[in-house]
């Protein structure tokens, strides 16, 4: 009997036991069933969320694209607009001092070969008179302070001749072309300034030239100058020295004969009689109320004694 209940319970033990197994092993199914399903519900809410984040940025991204597009439109519009302000410079600039100046009587003071001893002295009375003019100068060592005081003082400073050796500057054309470049780069050394006009020495009409002069306007051109003769001269580069009176009274001569006079004068060691006409002539002009004094600038209609061939001048 007692063995009956002992198998009774043993076998009671042993259901249970499988009872608890089966328990487990549905349990671990189900959570072993559950958890990879919670686990991909709760990336999918994730990859929502991302997705959402993903969309946001791509729009701001989008807005901040047209953004930038609209603010490089406005730099485009802006980079257009600037030229067109400058442009309206060149265009004040380049109008002729004829038209700036109607009706006036237009003198353009130059001094050729300098700078020399006089130039401050020439530079001082310049100043007195508030009187603006054009240097056609050399390249001269020790004269820097003379070629940078020209230019801060409103004056055009301009090309005349590196060597003003005649018969080397106008040997071929290379020299020519030399010359001229040997200068331009000397000045803008000094001054950082790159000049823009240009005088023959002798004047375009000289008769020392080698070659076919054309090809001395072709150089002139290449080399963005713009060259000028002179419809007035003072006429003291004569051989012998002119008194300061002569002077003067050449420049008024021929100033009174034009309406834009473009006045030949010297810059140099054996000139100082040129020094002492210029206020003279300076106060008598000043006196015509309707003359101005002017440097050579784009605006000045150029003055030349010989263009080129094929422009039917001579
Ligand atoms: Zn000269």
């Amino acid at each position: 009997m007692e063995q009956q209940t002992s198998g009774n319970s043993n076998l009671e033990y042993r259901k249970k036991r499988v009872k608890r197994i089966k328990k487990f092993l549905i349990i671990s199914l189900v959570v072993l069933l559950l958890v990879p399903n919670v686990l991909c519900a709760v990336l999918m809410v994730q990859v929502l969320k991302i997705n959402k984040t993903l969309e946001e940025t791509q729009e701001s991204l989008w807005e901040l694209t047209v953004q930038m597009e609209d603010a490089n439109a406005a730099a485009v519009v802006e980079q257009v607009l600037s030229p067109v302000q400058v442009l309206d410079e060149d265009i004040k600039a380049v109008i002729p001092d004829a038209q700036m100046y109607e009706g006036k009587k237009l003198v353009y003071l130059t001094f050729d070969d300098g700078p020399s001893e006089y130039t401050n002295e020439i530079l001082d009375i310049l100043k007195e008179y508030d009187v603006k003019a054009t240097f056609f100068v050399l390249a001269k060592d020790g004269y820097e302070e003379e070629y940078q005081r020209i230019i801060d003082e409103g004056h055009t400073l301009a090309l005349h001749s590196y060597t003003h050796q005649y018969s080397q500057i106008y040997d071929s054309p290379e020299a020519f072309r030399q010359d001229i470049r040997q200068l331009s780069d000397y000045l803008y050394e000094i001054t950082g300034y790159r000049c823009e006009f240009y005088r023959f020495p002798g004047g375009s009409s000289n008769s020392i030239i080698q070659f076919d002069k054309d090809e001395c306007f072709d150089i002139l051109e290449e080399e963005g100058l713009v060259y000028f003769d002179w419809n007035v001269t003072s006429k003291d580069a004569s051989s012998y020295r002119l008194s300061s009176q002569a002077i003067t009274g050449n420049v008024l001569n021929g100033t009174s004969q034009s309406q834009a006079s473009v006045v030949l004068m010297h810059d140099a060691s054996d000139k100082y009689t040129t020094v002492q006409a210029l206020p003279e002539i300076i106060e008598s002009l000043q006196a015509e109320e309707d003359t101005v004094f002017l440097p050579i600038t784009n605006g000045t209609t150029p003055v030349c004694h010989v263009v080129r061939s094929d422009d039917g001048e001579e």
